[in-house]
């Protein structure tokens, strides 16, 4: 772990690529006019970087002046300017590649970039971390870098295509927060040859949000997919489809329940009552084996019935839409193993500071939420489920529920509710329908029809994992895969709940600066904790600058790292200040010397 400042760090590594980097830093830092005007665009060079009211004005001053990023160190906080700023062209990325981090204003582009040479160079493997609440403007973030690279080939060309068209259509919706709110966590790769060409791509999704299918909150849709395909699609698809070109006709799309629908019988079961085309919905809708006995369904049955199959139907639709673009992104191209992979990685889930105490609570094994939640033999109602975390969260002083409250706080929840303490903040959730949720099983006899229908997608993959099983396991793997890689953050910010432009509010965005750990982040970097490199990487990057170790080192990685003091904790390298002005002193004569060999 470097400990000197992040500047002093990346001039460093820039030295070595563009002299000329460090005076146009000089400049801009030295234009005290500019600075008033429009910050500074590294919370590390803050004056008074501990103050909370300092780090707004920062941000405020330099959003009203439409410079929406704004660095701590090497992590981008972009603020969304819900407006076209005309900052992702062509042109603007022309000047951003190949051009080293801190010779221009605070960029995606410039991230993305400092990510790529870095994989370069370093020859190992990265990802960036996208995170912030919805409508801040991750999607839009995620597609940078994607923008980036499809100046370098048709492969990711591809990528950035297929993940705006085919995932947004199937994935996004419009949501009271954001109009196209990704409703799934999504990591994609980007894979590059060893000379630094795209040549494959892979998408992971996490937890569509299939509930959203059979019913939308008021003001917001289901997923646009299906609007572009009423509205929009061709005649003789629509016929083909049996579907009319008008979303009032569809109770999913206008808040009603499906279209297909029941009538209770004299007895009370449920008998259909829709189209022909459905009919062979009929058996399994409305009745179900159990030992061998056909029982009918009630009407109320039946709807869950009908909404389970549509979701399961849905999302199954999706993993199989992942699955095809994986296919179509594979790298086809045997590169003798030496593939580096660039991430690029966004996700609402995963926190940035210790959030351990959460995510023991959730998670941890036999006594966790998501535990008690999979031990179906435990809770048999959402409400015995209720009960089984009361009795064994009680006391926990991040968990509470109506029961388990206080008199004051009790009157802000309901019965069936229970509260978690986020980091963020405290989020209230109802049990009502988490088994249901989690379960998202369909009656066994529903699940035989994907043998009898001759729709090409139903047979895919019908599997029954308990939705909080699955989310697990893809987070650990998830995990695994990050553990390999080196991080990068953007933070997005958002300046109002109204999705408006030129708006900044103060209490909404602060707010989010604590919740992010923003000011945390600022005081590590300030501190000097902003490059973070193993001793064999740091010595394969700069062994040039130190006679003792070039051409060739034959000690230890961290013995011959010139002039740094050795970390007992880590593996990693730990620069402090005052050693830095040595490494600057080596990094000068080397500049010196390599300009006495060229003339
Ligand atoms: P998230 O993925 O975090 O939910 P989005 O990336 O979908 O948020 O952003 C929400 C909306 O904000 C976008 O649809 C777009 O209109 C606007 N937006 C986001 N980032 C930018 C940007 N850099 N410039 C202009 N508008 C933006």
């Amino acid at each position: 772990m470097g400990k000197y400042s992040s500047r002093g760090c990346l001039l460093a590594d820039k030295l070595c690529n563009c002299v000329s980097g460090i005076r146009i830093l000089q400049e801009m830092e030295g234009s005290l006019t500019a600075r008033d005007r429009v910050g500074i665009q590294d919370f590390v060079l803050l004056d008074a970087y501990t103050s909370e009211t300092a780090f707004m004005d920062n941000l405020r001053k330099r959003f009203n002046e439409n410079f929406i990023y704004t660095y701590i160190g090497i992590l981008l906080v972009p603020v969304n300017p819900y407006k076209e700023l005309g900052i992702y062209t062509k042109k603007q990325l022309d000047i951003y590649m190949g051009v080293s981090f801190f010779e221009l204003p605070p960029h995606f582009f410039a991230l993305a970039d400092n990510v790529y040479r870095t994989m370069i160079s370093e020859a190992n493997n990265h990802f960036i971390l996208i995170s912030s609440e919805s409508g801040a403007g991750k999607t839009g973030a995620s597609e940078s870098p994607a923008v980036l690279c499809s100046v370098l080939t048709v492969s990711s060309k591809r990528m950035l295509t297929l993940n705006v068209l085919y995932l947004q259509a199937f994935g996004n919706a419009k949501t009271l927060k954001n109009d196209n709110s990704s409703q799934f966590g999504k990591y994609m790769d980007i894979q590059f040859d060893h000379q630094g060409a795209a040549v494959g791509g892979h998408v992971l999704s996490y937890l569509l949000e299939k509930s959203r299918v059979v019913h939308q909150n008021h003001g917001e849709r289901n997923f646009h997919i299906f609007y572009q395909l009423v509205e929009g699609g061709e005649d003789e698809l629509l016929r083909c489809l049996g579907l009319e070109r008008n979303c009032q006709n569809y109770r999913y799309l206008i808040q009603h329940l499906g279209n297909v629908h029941f009538e209770a019988s004299v007895l009370g079961y449920a008998t259909l009552n829709s189209s022909a085309e459905v009919h062979w919905l009929n058996p399994c809708l409305c009745s179900i084996y159990h030992f061998q006995v056909l029982c009918p369904f009630t009407a109320e049955h039946a709807k869950y019935a009908r909404d389970a199959l549509a979701k399961a139907i849905y999302g199954r639709t999706f993993s199989w839409l992942v699955n095809n673009i994986n296919e179509s992104l594979a790298n086809k191209v045997c590169i003798d193993g030496k593939d580096i992979i660039f991430e690029q990685f966004c996700i609402n889930f995963l926190p940035y500071f210790n959030n351990k105490i959460i995510c023991d609570l959730v998670e941890e094994k036999h006594r966790g939420i998501i535990s008690i939640l999979v031990s179906g033999t435990e809770s048999t109602t959402d409400f015995t489920f209720l009960e089984k975390l009361e009795e064994k969260m009680c006391g926990h002083p991040h968990f509470i529920t109506h029961k388990l409250a206080d008199q004051k706080t009790r009157k802000t929840l309901e019965r069936g509710d229970f509260r978690l303490l986020h980091y963020a903040r405290e989020v209230t959730y109802s049990v009502v329908g988490f088994l249901d949720k989690n379960n998202d099983l369909l009656y066994r006899n529903i699940k035989e029809v994907r043998g009898s229908t001759t729709a090409c997608i139903l047979p895919w993959f019908f599997f029954f994992l308990q939705v909080a099983t699955q989310f697990k396991s893809s987070l650990a793997g998830l995990t695994e895969i990050l553990m390999t890689k080196e991080p990068w953050y953007v933070r997005c910010l958002k300046p109002n709940h109204c999705k408006q432009p030129d708006r900044f509010d103060d209490v909404m965005v602060r707010h989010q600066v604590k919740y992010l750990g923003l000011m945390e982040h600022l005081r590590v970097r300030r501190a000097g904790f902003a490059y973070r490199r193993r001793y064999e990487v740091f010595l394969k990057r700069y062994k040039a600058l130190c006679p003792d170790t070039w051409p060739r080192w034959k000690g230890t990685p961290a013995e011959g790292v010139p002039g740094l003091s050795k970390s007992s904790r880590s593996e990693t390298v730990s620069i402090r200040r005052k050693k830095f002005i040595k490494v600057w002193k080596n990094l000068r004569r080397f500049f010196t010397q390599s300009c006495r060999f060229i003339k």
